[in-house]
């Protein structure tokens, strides 16, 4: 893996080899979701075909299998992202329903009027409007840290922000816009000396990098299955156990009662106490088999890797003319995002260079990429953005750069 020109694993990912518009597909949208290897489709395929049943109350054998590999898999991502405990990991629908699920619960314990919230300038949407509307609830104010020219956190602008009032930081474990690995462990310290808890999200780190919640020493972290190569609707939600020990259910239903009465309904221990409902233990089964699938592949050398096509892209991209890449800051995971200017200095509209490089068979995306406050701040409607997995090769990059002038001498 370490070889960046090395094809290895590539042949686990059916869906890579296939055509797009009569061209070999090049699949470079891999921070929106990931492609997933056999090993994961043969997981839930094996779930329906032979251990199908609804998990914890069944006293029948298919229900205490479903139920085992359920909690299994619990296990599995407790220690992939080093939990102390699997009671700590509450499953969800994804990052997204994670965050929301914090808000409500941490805003109705500990959410009150003048309360301050601290988020960073370059967070995905998923990870402001959950914020915004727990403000807006709570009378409660969001706070930004703002960015350095560099595009990384102003750390001193962030100790500047916190002060009594500040009761949580949720902040970005690596940008999904530039791929820049934020200084969380700095962060998350510095937070702690201020005795406030901080949340990271983790959908664009979790795939990309060894993570470790006890070594970062965060309160809460975040992140989604379909982004490491496992299947798409589940998530999860780690949270310290004294902090979820004083948080209020999300929702109501079955499975995470302990009693139900008239007079009034009791609530089930950690974990179940926040999974009201079916939880999709299919779903967990499989993302336990795609931990280990990473956990197999090496995650510091899938790292390695990414990292390796990212400096070769960027490397690639700074000879095309007009290029305006965003950011040169380092350290960076395998996102890169750009825009083209033509010889008058004006945007090629990344939609337009999208359209373009799909024709070539090139999946980019283009857009906000859900950061709309990011693309204010850089006074752009949106970039070009290559995000790299496991799987991706510099041939591929090499494909892609041709594709990018092609579509570049088409437009200008
Ligand atoms: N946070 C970040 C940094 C992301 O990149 C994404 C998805 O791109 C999300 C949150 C939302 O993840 P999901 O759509 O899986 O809930």
């Amino acid at each position: 893996m370490a070889d960046p020109d090395s094809t290895m694993n590539r042949s686990d990912f059916p869906i890579l080899d296939q055509q797009v518009h009569g061209r070999p597909l090049v699949y470079f949208d891999n921070a929106a979701t990931s492609q997933k290897p056999q090993c994961v489709m043969d997981a839930i395929t094996e779930a329906y075909t032979t251990w199908n049943a609804n998990i914890h109350r069944g006293t029948h054998h298919l229900s205490q299998l479903a139920t085992a590999k359920h909690e299994e898999a619990r296990t599995t991502l407790a220690k992939f992202i080093g939990a102390e405990h699997s009671r700590e990991i509450l499953f969800t629908r994804g990052t997204t329903e994670g965050l929301n699920m914090l808000a409500f619960c941490f805003g109705e314990a500990f959410i009150h009027e003048g309360d301050e919230i601290i988020v960073s300038a370059l967070e995905h949407h998923s990870n402001i409007v959950p914020w915004q509307m727990l403000c807006e609830r709570k009378h409660a104010v969001l706070r930004v840290i703002p960015l350095n020219q560099d595009l990384t956190i102003d750390l001193s602008a962030f100790k500047q922000l916190l002060n009594t009032r500040t009761k949580l930081v949720s902040v970005a474990h690596v940008s999904n816009v530039l791929g820049i690995i934020n200084p969380v462990e700095e962060i998350i310290r510095i937070a702690h000396e201020h005795g406030v808890p901080v949340c990271i999200d983790g959908a664009q780190s979790a795939p990309h990098l060894p993570v470790n919640v006890r070594t970062l020493d965060c309160d809460f972290f975040v992140c989604s299955a379909h982004k490491m190569y496992g299947p798409t609707g589940i998530g999860l939600l780690y949270g310290k156990q004294q902090w979820l020990e004083q948080l209020p259910p999300y929702q109501g239903g079955g499975e995470m009662i302990e009693h139900v009465r008239w007079s009034g309904t009791t609530y089930n221990e950690l974990p179940y106490r926040f999974e009201a409902g079916t939880p999709d233990y299919v779903g967990s089964y499989a993302w336990g088999v795609a931990a280990q699938y990473m956990q197999d592949c090496g995650i510091s050398s899938i790292a390695v890797h990414e990292q390796e096509l990212t400096a070769y892209a960027e490397q690639q991209l700074s000879q095309i003319a007009g290029v305006r890449i965003y950011a040169a800051a380092q350290p960076k995971t395998g996102v890169l995002s750009f825009n083209i200017y033509d010889a008058n200095g004006k945007l090629i509209h990344p939609f337009d260079l999208g359209a373009l490089l799909d024709q070539q068979g090139i999946a980019v995306r283009i857009g906000h990429h859900c950061a709309e406050p990011l693309m204010d701040h850089l006074a752009i409607p949106g970039t070009v953005r290559i995000s790299f997995a496991l799987y991706n090769t510099r041939e591929e990059i090499d494909l892609f750069i041709a594709a990018l002038q092609r579509a570049i001498k088409m437009l200008a």
